[in-house]
């Protein structure tokens, strides 16, 4: 969560006020007690510390399980004594959770925060007639200011938590969220907990926190365990749906554009970059996205070897960063100056690896090792579906262009055929016209020259009839020696112009190709002509396969026959 520069410093400002003020409110109300033994104090605080180091992780915030020894001090030494413990406890979650320099706010935020819920809960309890008499025996009264206490402790840290949530980093979170369960669930252990062991240390002494706090620090541990479980089947489980949707898609982008979607969903993270390792030798960036955005300008490849991704091309692992600290020296990215966490993982297929991803953040040690795992399933899913999803793409592609000269072939043609013919029957188009160009005496050219010679004067003429119809309209190899153009928009007499000049244009180059049937292979220049017939819709008719029929009539009448090298127009 981000927060601008003038909140952190009312938190800051905050705490300065609010911190030293609870101390002194609760060192006039209740000082350390005459009793107040420091090594027995000690020995509570340090139970604190594998309390404070187990939480389980609700909606990506970590509760830790300590308010049954908070009331145990609380009960025993008072409320400045239990205010020590609690700032000690922030203090070791916050060591913990090692934040970076943005994060830092957070301590002040969590300090204030318990300040305040310490103080107002101890007044609840004061209030309301509490002492704090630990050699008098415990009654219903006890019990009940106990509990009273437990229970405002509980209900001002949730008012703290969502005040916090919607002032502070403006989210909104209903009051009534998966945490509360956990929160509620914690009272109705702290409170017995504590209870038990208050009244066990006042009989027996510092022996009792061995006997209560062992079991508890090891259900502790059990609870931690099953939460991180439970969290990484959660991962597993939408991973797994992922991969399936993945895998289904047959677009090159749309796998992209899913998996990236997905991916920032599943996993908190600021920055994502994919990489292709393109011919072999270098990993080319296909995505960068950056603060919410995807980045237009792509950093420069990187070779095997060279910064983090050239890294783990050649290592064929996944790497997990926890700090800037640990992947600063390989880096030649040139990675963001915020970023921390960072995991690197390869995309492999047969064996090899197809290209690398990067999924980093700005926070320090968010990824665990668990999500190393996960994220490196879903690279392969990615790896798996990217690859389809080319295949599809060529096979479709090959599909619809004829192998020599790279055009669209006729079934191609007779589809976009139809396609505007339908646009010009809904009246979104006003004209179409169709030419058929044939070369002049090409079976001389094939008798002559070879075959093979043909073929390379076939791919040259492809080339020079696309550079010069481009986006004007759509040209295929229709036959053997015969190429089709249409042209959307055009009435007859602008494409038999355009005709007359694609006949001139070919009429004065020279292709150039290899004798084949000479003895010495020799380079030669070769001059072609073309005939081409024109029709155009809907002057001549209103049916596409008509359009063709007359195109050819245009051609054989009116060009072949009368000496060839002829532009003809259809006439009814
Ligand atoms: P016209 O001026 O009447 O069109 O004469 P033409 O020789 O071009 O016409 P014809 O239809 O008699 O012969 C077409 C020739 O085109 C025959 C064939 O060998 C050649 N041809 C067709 N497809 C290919 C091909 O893919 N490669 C090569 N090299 N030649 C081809
Ligand atoms: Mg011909
Ligand atoms: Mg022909």
């Amino acid at each position: 969560m981000v927060i601008g520069r003038k909140k952190k410093w009312i938190i800051w400002l905050a705490w300065a006020v609010v911190v030293p003020a609870s101390f002194l409110y609760a060192s006039q109300v209740s000082p350390l007690p005459s009793s107040f033994n420091a090594g027995d104090f000690i020995i509570l605080v340090l139970l604190m510390i594998p309390a404070a180091l187990l939480p389980v992780i609700i909606n990506q915030t970590p509760i830790s399980f300590t308010q049954w020894i908070v009331l145990v001090v609380f009960l025993q030494f008072g409320l400045l004594a239990e205010m020590i413990l609690t700032q000690f406890s922030i203090l070791i979650t916050m060591i913990r959770l090692r934040l970076s320099r943005d994060q830092y706010f957070r301590f002040p935020l969590n300090s204030a925060m318990f300040s305040a819920v310490s103080v107002l809960s101890g007044t609840v309890y004061y209030l309301l007639g509490g002492t704090h008499n630990p050699g008098a025996s415990v009654d219903v009264s006890f019990f009940l200011l106990a509990f009273v206490y437990v229970f405002a402790y509980y209900l001002l840290n949730q008012l703290f938590f969502n005040f916090i949530h919607s002032f502070i980093y403006s989210v909104k979170i209903s009051f009534f969220s998966k945490d509360l369960v956990w929160e509620t669930l914690s009272l109705f252990v702290a409170y017995p907990i504590g209870v038990i062991l208050y009244i066990l240390y006042n009989s027996a002494g510092n022996i009792s926190v061995l006997l209560v706090g062992i079991p508890v620090i090891l259900m502790l541990l059990v609870l931690h365990n099953y939460n991180r479980a439970s969290i990484m089947n959660e991962y597993l489980q939408k991973a797994v749906e992922l991969g399936h949707r993945l895998t289904e898609k047959l677009k090159f982008d749309e796998v992209l554009e899913i998996f990236v979607k997905n991916v920032l969903k599943m996993f908190p993270a600021n920055y994502l970059y994919i990489l292709e390792v393109v011919d072999d030798e270098r990993l080319e960036y296909i995505r960068c996205y950056e603060k919410g955005e995807f980045a237009e300008v792509k950093p420069p490849p990187l070779k095997k070897n060279e910064g983090i991704g050239g890294l783990v091309w050649s290592a064929k692992r996944g790497m997990l960063f926890h700090e800037r600290r640990e992947w600063q020296r390989m880096e030649k990215e040139g990675f963001p100056d915020d970023l921390e966490s960072l995991l690197a993982v390869p995309m492999m297929k047969n064996n090899r690896v197809t290209g690398v991803i990067l999924l980093g953040s700005k926070r320090k040690r968010v990824y665990d090792k668990f999500q190393l795992a996960i994220f490196d399933i879903l690279c392969s899913y990615l790896a798996i579906s990217l690859d389809n999803a080319k295949h599809y793409e060529k096979t479709k592609d090959e599909s619809i262009r004829c192998p020599l000269t790279k055009l669209y072939n006729a079934r191609y043609f007779h589809d976009k055929l139809e396609e505007i013919f339908e646009k010009l029957r809904n009246g979104e188009m006003p004209s179409v016209s169709l030419l058929l160009i044939d070369i002049d005496h090409f079976k001389m050219v094939n008798d002559t020259y070879g075959h093979q010679s043909g073929n390379e004067i076939l791919c040259q003429m492809a080339d020079l009839l696309k550079s010069i119809i481009q986006s004007k309209g759509i040209v295929a190899r229709y036959g053997g020696e015969e190429f089709a153009v249409i042209l959307p928009g055009y009435k007859k007499e602008e494409a038999s112009s355009f005709a007359e000049y694609i006949r001139k244009t070919i009429e004065s180059r020279s292709f150039v190709m290899y004798n084949d049937l000479a003895e010495v292979r020799r380079k030669l220049s070769v001059r072609v002509t073309v005939s081409i017939g024109v029709s155009a819709a809907p002057a001549d008719t209103d049916e596409p396969m008509a359009l063709l029929r007359c195109a050819d009539r245009a051609l054989y009448i009116g060009a072949k026959r009368v000496g060839r090298n002829k532009v003809a127009k259809y006439v009814i």
